[in-house]
């Protein structure tokens, strides 16, 4: 499953919209010097500007207090020139993560992290979505994978991945089993799977022999290896599968497209071009 494709029509797509919506602001907070974080961030920016989102990159040092990344927070927010915030995770140990995703406000919540996304998203009513699973969605629906009455398996159970795909693949009538660390016999579980997400960050923790014959398999990792980058499921696993998103080149660049989109649809709800559910 081409992944840098489809990313590259829906960038265009994005970028008419906001040819017609008007200017854009995407806000990113960074706190630290994390390196993986920091390619994270111009990634986002660049594909931003090509599409003519402004973006603004606040960078503030590791040692930031939490009264501090707050009041910045509250600034963007009062900002009418932005209409998306996004506070690149994971925090320094000492900064309290929920807090300061509740400070964000909602209808600029482009990671779709906030209590009120979350829970609109819980409740059947996505309103913004974190990227990661709303790309994924954006795959499966353009290699026409069936999911009502579908055995979709999500494995790994993050806010930011395993949570809301499971909740998008559920609204989309499959049925849905979530996996994680402590589930006792993974492959029983993945081999049940007519859809597979894995999204765990352990190169190769899905092997060929845990994949159903034909299965669509959406590998989410991203790791870091001496081989170069390769995700949570074995390439062998290709063999084995009907459609499989590679790494690099699947899941990745959807993230960024699918933020673009968030971004426009969050101008939409503070235009009250869609209507977002009073907090
Ligand atoms: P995370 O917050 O670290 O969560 C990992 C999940 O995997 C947890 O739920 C954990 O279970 C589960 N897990 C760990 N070991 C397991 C095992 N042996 N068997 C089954 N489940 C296991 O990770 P994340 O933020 O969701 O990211 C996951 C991976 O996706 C990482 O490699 C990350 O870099 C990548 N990622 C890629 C993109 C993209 O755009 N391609 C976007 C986001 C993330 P517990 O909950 O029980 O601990």
């Amino acid at each position: 499953m081409d992944g840098r494709a489809l990313a590259e029509r829906i960038r265009a797509e994005v970028k008419q919209e906001i040819a017609e919506l008007g200017e854009l602001g995407l806000a990113t907070i960074l706190v630290g010097d994390d390196p993986a974080s920091d390619v994270y961030i111009r990634r986002k920016h660049e594909a931003a500007s090509e599409v003519g989102i402004r973006s603004h990159d606040l960078r503030l040092p590791a040692e930031t207090t939490e009264d501090d990344l707050l009041e910045r927070i509250a600034a963007l927010n009062a900002d009418d020139s932005i209409d998306g915030i996004l506070v690149q995770l994971p925090l320094p140990e000492h900064l309290d993560e929920a807090r300061v995703i509740r400070a964000v406000d909602p209808v600029k919540d482009v990671d779709g992290l906030h209590p009120l996304n979350a829970g609109q998203l819980y409740l059947g009513r996505p309103t913004l979505v974190p990227a990661t699973p709303v790309g994924i969605m954006a795959l499966l629906a353009e290699y026409d994978i069936a999911l009502l009455g579908a055995n979709a398996v999500v494995v790994g159970r993050s806010d930011i991945v395993g949570k809301p795909v499971a909740h998008l693949l559920l609204q989309a009538h499959a049925t849905v089993t979530i996996c994680h660390s402590r589930t006792r016999d993974l492959a029983r579980e993945t081999l049940d799977a007519d859809v597979l997400v894995v999204a765990v960050g352990h190169p190769a923790l899905v092997t060929a022999d845990m994949v159903k014959q034909g299965a669509t398999v959406i590998d989410v990792g991203i790791n870091r290896t001496e081989a170069g980058l390769v995700g949570d499921v074995d390439v062998a696993a290709m063999d084995v599968a009907g459609h499989m998103t590679p790494v690099p080149g699947g899941v990745g660049p959807m993230t960024i497209a699918s933020l673009l989109r968030d971004t426009v649809c969050a101008a939409r709800f503070r235009r009250n071009m869609f209507a977002f559910p009073a907090d």
